[in-house]
């Protein structure tokens, strides 16, 4: 293996994570553990410098990235993020992790990943707009319909989409709404892509529910973050019965035993901007939200949440992971060992990419679904999909993790060897 010269040596970084996540998938790969290198090797990484006319009339500088890992089995997909911590490193690991995840669900994609360092919140809307513009502009050579797609991440939302579709339609001279996915309703968007991560969550939950033998009635809830994924899921599950306990986002951890009304959260944070203050709830410390009892826990934050410390101090059955990379690879090595199962993201939150690839055929045939049949295609081949890895874990007695690494790898090494190397 040929270490990259571009890589943090941050043993605990997302790219070392994924790094780690490969090694363990490799003993169950065969003869195709010859490709796996190529795993470890994003194909292109483009870092651009993003200039910006501030209202005030000053101009500031942004550093923006989109990293194609692998486009053997078709485009690349994934996600934009706008966030004060991206790095290189960072948009590399969630690159790989959108290749695994498409392999993982068979979409046809291969995985790709942009981001800009910058915090949003920090931006008037117009600023937002041309810093998105630009930002599509010099990334433009490299996407497109057939080559890369884009979509929202952390930051990012049908709006920014929008823009992005605009930018990259007007450079081309053509309306192209294929070239984003996560687009608003009236420019090509799809019905359910809103609530379509945090619905894949809850369905993954149901299924494991199921196989673990857990009652979703009365189950115990704890959900780390409250953005669209998070109070997705929170309130799927309150739906079903169960009880929302433990809540937290950047502002405060709330607690209540006898659940919390997440309808009532939502409003909540709809007209005050975050969870903090809300009245139907206790309010904890941030640290105590690992130490809380429940039956199931879902990180829906960011990366590297759940720690070789805090995998010690978890009670919980089932961990389903909303975020990307919550679990460092030491942390998944103690929750194994302490038997909580843990749905890896790469299967656990795909149900956003899912739509967005609903989202493109229907773009590309103009013909456009109705909700329901969007939600009835999702649940069947998330629950496929899980299943499957399901069962592959029984048949080679490993994690979910490593099953559903060693089902995407397999996908994605057959391609790559399909394929040959060129020239
Ligand atoms: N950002 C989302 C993810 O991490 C969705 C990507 C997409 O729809 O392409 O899966």
């Amino acid at each position: 293996m040929t270490a990259l010269s571009y890589v943090s040596e941050d043993k605990h970084s997302p790219w070392a994570t994924h790094l780690a996540q490969v090694d363990r998938v490799l003993p169950y790969l065969g003869e195709l553990s010859r490709w796996a290198d190529t795993l470890r090797h994003p194909k292109r990484a483009l870092i651009v410098d993003i200039p910006l006319e501030m209202d005030d009339g000053s101009v500031r500088h942004f550093e923006g990235y989109r990293v194609q890992h692998n486009l053997s089995r078709g485009p690349g997909k994934g996600g934009v993020r706008f966030h004060p911590d991206v790095t290189l490193d960072k948009v590399m690991a969630l690159s790989a992790w959108m290749t695994v995840k498409c392999a993982a669900i068979n979409l046809p994609f291969g995985g790709a990943k942009g981001g800009i360092r910058v915090d949003p919140r920090e931006l008037s809307k117009k600023e937002l707009e041309r810093l998105t513009r630009r930002y599509t502009s010099e990334i433009g050579s490299i996407i497109g319909p057939q080559q890369d797609i884009p979509a929202p991440d952390v930051g990012t939302n049908p709006q920014v989409m929008a823009w992005m579709m605009d930018t990259w339609s007007m450079n081309v001279g053509m309306t192209s709404t294929g070239v984003v996915t996560g687009k608003p309703i009236h420019l090509g968007g799809s019905l359910g892509r809103v609530k379509a991560t945090g619905r894949g969550v809850f369905v993954t939950g149901k299924v494991t529910a199921q196989r673990i033998g857990l009652e979703l009635e009365n189950a115990r809830v704890a959900v780390q973050g409250f953005g669209n994924v998070g109070s997705v899921a929170a309130e799927l599950f309150s739906q079903s019965g169960a009880r929302v306990v433990t809540m937290q986002d950047h502002s405060a951890t709330l607690h209540h035993s006898a659940g919390i009304d997440v309808a009532a959260l939502i409003r909540w944070q709809q007209q005050h901007g975050s969870i903090a203050g809300f009245h139907g709830a206790t309010t904890i410390s941030h640290e105590a939200f690992w130490e809380q009892s429940c039956d199931i826990l879902i990180p829906a934050a960011l990366e590297g949440q759940i720690t070789a410390e805090s995998a010690r101090k978890l009670v919980c059955r089932m961990v389903l992971e909303g975020a990307n990379g919550p679990t460092l690879p030491e942390a998944d090595d103690i929750l194994t060992q302490r038997n909580i199962t843990v749905v890896p993201d790469v299967i656990c939150n795909a149900g956003g990419v899912t739509v967005s690839y609903f989202e493109w055929v229907q773009d590309f045939s103009s013909f456009f679904w109705s909700e329901d049949e969007i939600n009835a295609r999702l649940d069947k081949i998330m629950e496929q999909a899980l299943l499957a890895i399901w069962q592959k874990s029984e048949q080679l007695a490993v994690s979910l993790r490593t099953a559903a690494y060693a089902v995407a790898c397999e996908r994605i090494l057959t391609a790559r060897k399909e394929r040959g190397l060129y020239p």
